[in-house]
């Protein structure tokens, strides 16, 4: 009880004294210290542990996660909850805001609220292809139709923690009409509570940022854009490959390709690595996450 009336008088403190979006860069730094002091979750309080032999693109990228790693695997477990502000926070929590109706009518808030998950993904250092060719026949967009699609529910994590589904609706639903629901960070949670992205959001782009290596977070003008990784070892890029340039070559139908994911200082993070592009404005590239499963293993 003691916790609960905590909370809301901290949410009568913290709640609508923030702006994102508009907040010039030098009121940044103020609002979030504003924020970790009123109990705010953000990336700068959220834990992260990182074991100090886990490969170098996973100590360099995640936050708020406990990744450890055996001879063969990273191990990411996550309590899938986002470090920024959110309509789907419960409304005691500092981290509520009100939903944005700025975009239209179309935009309704679904009924759920996100909880606390326990999401552990045990992803393989050397992810095996399956023996496919991802073609148009594949990438569908319907559920069910193939056995090489990735399963419903949490299929992978992104960099700020927050969970990543398939780009496949419930059955029943269109996913082009769910995004009507989606929060600020084009997010939203299911029915158990877990809080999740299908597309580009600028959650991990401010992961990016608050390491230095973007400016501009809003998916489509960072300076590179990673999203997160998928159980079975596919990589989540948007716009700009991990050095910030453009993607080149042709993308298979649901964004993706297979090359070197590589630092802009040369550094090879992760060797011959498939990866898809969630990127709106690029030729071939896709706007939600991938549908097919690359690799052999998603062990969950
Ligand atoms: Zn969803
Ligand atoms: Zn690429």
């Amino acid at each position: 009880m003691l916790l609960r009336s905590a909370l809301i008088a901290l949410s009568l403190v913290g709640c609508g004294s923030d702006s994102p979006g508009s907040v010039p860069a030098a009121a940044d730094a103020a609002s979030d210290a504003a924020d970790a002091a009123d109990g705010t979750r953000t990336l700068a309080n959220c834990t992260t542990s990182i074991a100090a032999d886990a490969p170098e693109f996973f100590k360099r990228y995640f936050k708020c996660v406990t990744i450890t790693v055996t001879a063969t695997s990273v191990v990411i477990a996550s309590e899938g909850l986002p470090p920024h502000k959110s309509n789907y926070w419960p409304n005691a929590s500092p981290n509520w805001e009100a939903f944005d109706t700025s975009r239209g009518a179309m935009y309704l808030e679904n009924p759920n609220k996100l909880q606390t998950q326990a999401l552990r993904f045990t992803i393989p250092k050397e992810p095996v292809a399956k023996p496919i060719t991802i073609n148009a026949s594949f990438v569908d967009g319907v559920v069910g139709t193939n056995g090489e699609e990735y399963g419903l529910g949490p299929v992978g994590v992104a960099i700020d923690s927050v969970a990543l589904f398939n780009p496949l609706a419930a059955p029943g639903d269109d996913i082009e009409d769910e995004k009507y629901t989606f929060d600020r960070y084009n997010a939203h949670p299911e029915m158990r509570g877990a809080y999740h992205y299908h597309t580009a959001s600028m959650g991990p782009l401010e992961v990016l940022k608050s390491i230095g290596a973007v400016t501009n977070t809003t998916p489509g003008s960072a300076e590179l854009e990673l999203y997160g990784i998928l159980c079975d070892g596919t990589v989540v890029l948007g716009c700009r490959e991990l050095d910030g340039s453009a993607p080149a070559g042709t993308l298979d139908p649901q964004g993706g390709h297979l090359h070197d994911l590589v630092d802009n200082k040369g550094v090879k993070l992760l060797a011959g690595r498939y990866h898809t592009h969630v990127c709106p404005s690029t030729a071939g590239a896709r706007r939600f996450t991938p549908e097919i499963q690359y690799y052999t293993t998603c062990q969950k």
